[in-house]
């Protein structure tokens, strides 16, 4: 008998997890899996987060927060936001959550009602069709290529608006695809948006330090998007904290306190010793995490490389984040050690089944062409896994 409610049932399995859960699961069996699934730094927390945090168990910090975080980590945010995107926010638009994945289910569930439509730029970030989907609001994906850097264009934008629009959705640095949208392009979206005053714009910033583009820019540092903007921010990739579950956002008074209303009734505030830790790490200078971003650099070099090298692959040039999102179509069709590959998740588990290397199938982020390859990982383990790839694929 299946009791799962109906929206349980259509939901999906999150394809990053799960690709990393079923790596973890060969490797405990004994195999040699090389893991660039997860869009998780390999990285360990900075001490100075650290210390922060131990400072903040021996101070007895215990009890329940305040639903939308600490006012003193707010406080942080306001300046954060001030400090890196010329942003201002008062206390009462910032709200704190248990990692930007609930930041971005709060904001949905405020906005979204059944029949709704939510544009994405595709590819997408695996968990945003199925948490549009939740509130049985429908996502409209407007597909990207390669040729135009996976960015959606004004005018592609115009074409994908209906009356039922009521929100646009991306990552910018975007997870997948690397690709940071400049003030421009964000301009010109701005002046189609301007017509559809309904539609609130989600812009994903989580991998705003991991930029290696030179230029930064927020929708909401335009005038007239501001107070239909939510921004959303984290300290899990550019801090290396992915477990220490902290994200936030900045909105429209009216949103910040729907999605504390939300959450108090979900989750209440987020843990109280990772909140303390995060004040430490958004007050640092950002020269306290560089040798990070700088080393994420030296390997997309490398990762491009190699790609390169490998026949059939094409990739555009991520500015930022740490993934590549090659186009592998040109394999499908071919037998492969006795396979044959009809796309890109047959192939994806190709690799991990023939290669011993975890990749994520380019279909969970809305393309179906390309494979999502994480380099948040050692130099050595990305020199081996191509090596792998490569051998398997020209075998
Ligand atoms: N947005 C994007 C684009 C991401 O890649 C991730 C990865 N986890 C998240 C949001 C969620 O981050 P968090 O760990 O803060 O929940
Ligand atoms: N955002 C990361 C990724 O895309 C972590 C996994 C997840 O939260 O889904 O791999």
């Amino acid at each position: 008998m299946n009791q799962l409610s109906d929206q349980v049932n259509r939901l999906q399995t999150s394809a990053t997890l799960a690709m990393a859960a079923k790596a973890r699961e060969l490797k405990a069996e004994g195999k040699d899996i090389i893991g660039l699934s997860l869009g998780e730094p390999d990285f360990t927390t900075p001490e100075f987060i650290k210390k922060a945090a131990i400072e903040a168990i021996e101070a007895d910090y215990h009890s329940y927060t305040p639903v939308d975080g600490y006012k003193e980590l707010k406080e942080s945010i306001q300046k954060k936001f001030k400090r890196d995107n010329q942003l201002d926010y008062n206390l009462d638009q910032i709200v704190v959550s248990t990692g930007a994945k609930q930041s971005l289910y709060n904001v949905a569930n405020a906005i979204l009602n059944p029949g709704d439509e939510v544009i994405l730029p595709c590819p997408y970030w695996v968990s945003y069709s199925d948490i549009v989907q939740l509130t049985g609001a429908k996502p409209v994906e407007v597909t990207t290529t390669i040729d135009s850097d996976f960015k959606m264009s004004a005018e592609e934008l115009e074409k994908a608006i209906t009356p039922k629009t009521k929100m646009l959705w991306y990552s910018s640095p975007c997870n997948p695809s690397g690709s940071i949208y400049s003030e421009e392009e964000l301009r010109s979206l701005a002046e189609v948006l301007k017509k559809h005053p309904q539609i609130i714009v989600v812009s994903d910033e989580i991998y705003e330090h991991i930029n290696f583009s030179g230029h930064k820019f927020s929708m909401a540092q335009i005038d007239f998007m501001k107070d239909r903007t939510v921004t959303v921010n984290g300290v899990s990739k550019a801090f290396s904290m992915t477990g220490w579950r902290i994200g936030f956002i900045g909105a429209p008074s009216y949103i910040a306190k729907a999605c504390t209303k939300l959450q108090g009734q979900v989750t209440s505030g987020a843990n109280c010793i990772a909140q303390r830790a995060v004040i430490a790490a958004l007050d640092a200078p950002v020269d306290e995490i560089q040798y990070m971003i700088d080393r994420f650099k030296e390997r997309r070099k490398l990762i491009l490389d190699l790609v390169n090298q490998i026949p059939g692959f094409s990739s555009n040039v991520p500015e930022g984040a740490f993934y590549v999102f090659p186009n592998v179509s040109s394999y499908f069709g071919k037998e492969i050690k006795g396979r044959t590959i009809k796309d890109a998740s047959d192939f994806s588990m190709l690799l991990l089944e023939e290669a011993n290397v975890a990749t994520v199938t380019g279909k969970a982020f809305g393309n179906p062409d390309c494979i999502r390859i994480s380099y948040a990982a050692s130099e050595s383990d990305i020199k081996k896994a191509f090596k792998r790839i490569k051998e398997v694929l020209t075998s």
